[in-house]
């Protein structure tokens, strides 16, 4: 059997290097927040290496493609990731998988490998969620609401100054919308951002689902009173009962909902004095899952366990759902590209779900979808420490190259 074809793993490193200096931070990492100057220079950086053999092509979301076109083909199979950071983010977490994609284009077109579908290597635009999150990416695959423009989550300003920055149109943002009978799948290599891989010593994760997840504001109202004289048989706590739900909260999690995780971010008591019972307590809560029945199961015993903890202090309680993402499965056929390359390359995998958001998760709704994984050092990730070896990167763009070439392989021209 003839050994897999190979990308030019020094190229992949030089560009990388390349990359990490843009937006560079003191502390090691890059801070390329969506549409600011950094990423926009990034984006700019990523045309010209396009360019240098590829078709460039910016869609009216922002979304930056390389393209390599294939003779007679109608379907494109797209791979990529972001080139945005987190503030204060880390060298790995997207740009890998932009760069491997772009180094899978190149390998293929030097090979001279003809394939049945065209070739697109991806740069979704606000991956992040500094502005809207997923704005790219959803555009693309069509899910991208309005409302979510009219409140998006970085602030209308924000949203405005960055799109003004990056020369885009709000009103033509969603005709970045593809017919999904235009596309043939879409691959994504990306940091795991957890310790698992990196526990296991296994340098491939395949991905077999990406987490859903439910996020709610609660609000407690009890009553306002002298922290002195009230006897402690006569208060409507707020804080009391917005904190017995929290810890009962994880004591339910970890008893009856293994398969899940939640998360108790924020918290603040009103009027919020020394010598004040506090009247009011405003949390946010957030739980995800890969098991959308989970969710929901959980969901229902939380709202009823918030109302009794509040009754418990002669409280009451009321509560706001602000997002609601129900969990996608990693399509079989893509899996099974993965598993087989990473096969041929020699590579052991380890089949996992993703519990952090990607584009995957948008792209999943319109196309058969996969998710390659290397390991996170420590499971590190946007923070500047954030490390991947440099040979489980090259491992990684490999098993991309591998992927893409099967599932490319199984479409008609
Ligand atoms: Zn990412």
């Amino acid at each position: 059997m003839m050994p897999p074809l190979q990308i030019n793993a020094e190229r992949l490193r030089s560009d990388f290097e390349a990359l990490s200096r843009i937006g560079a931070t003191a502390e090691g990492g890059v801070s390329r927040p969506a549409l600011s100057e950094a990423h926009l220079a990034a984006r700019a950086w990523f045309r010209e290496r396009a360019a240098a053999g590829l078709e460039v092509n910016v869609d009216p979301a922002g979304n930056h493609s390389a393209v390599l076109r294939q003779p007679g083909a109608r379907k494109t199979l797209l791979l990529g990731s972001h080139l945005d950071s987190v503030p204060q983010g880390g060298n790995y977490d997207g740009s890998i998988g932009v760069l491997a994609a772009l180094e899978v284009l190149r390998t293929i077109k030097e090979a001279e490998l003809l394939l049945p579908v065209n070739l697109e290597a991806i740069d979704f635009t606000d991956e992040e969620g500094t502005l809207v999150g997923a704005l790219g990416s959803e555009a693309l695959a069509g899910l991208l609401k309005e409302v979510a423009l009219r409140h998006p989550r970085g602030g209308r300003a924000a949203l405005e100054a960055g799109l003004a920055r990056a020369g885009l149109k709000e009103s033509h943002l969603l005709e970045a919308r593809r017919d999904p009978q235009s596309l043939a799948g879409f691959l994504e290599l990306h940091i795991e951002q957890g310790p698992r891989l990196d526990q296991a010593g296994v340098s491939i994760g395949v991905v077999t689902g990406i987490v859903g997840s439910r996020s709610f504001w609660f609000t407690f109202e009890g009553r306002a009173n002298h922290a002195g004289t009230t006897p402690m048989s006569m208060r409507a706590d707020a804080g009391v009962a917005a904190s017995a739900f929290v810890v009962a909260i994880r004591k339910i999690v970890l008893e009856q909902f293994p398969q899940c995780v939640a998360t108790v971010g924020q918290m603040t008591f009103e009027p919020g004095a020394f010598n004040i019972i506090p009247a009011r307590a405003r949390h946010s809560l957030e739980f995800r899952s890969v098991d959308g029945d989970a969710l929901e199961n959980l969901k229902t015993l939380l709202l009823e366990r918030a109302c009794s903890e509040a009754k418990k202090q002669e409280c009451r309680v009321a509560w706001e759902q602000v997002a609601n993402w129900n969990p996608v499965a990693m399509h079989p056929a893509a899996q099974a590209a993965i598993l087989q390359s990473a096969k041929a390359q020699g590579v052991e995998t380890l089949s996992m779900p993703s519990g952090a958001g990607h584009d995957a998760q948008s792209l999943a709704h319109i196309t058969p979808t996969g998710m390659i994984f290397v390991p996170s050092v420590k499971g590190i990730s946007h923070h500047p420490d954030e490390y991947t070896e440099w040979a489980h990167c090259v491992q990684g763009a490999n098993v991309l190259l591998g992927a893409v070439i099967r599932m490319a392989t199984q479409h008609e021209r």
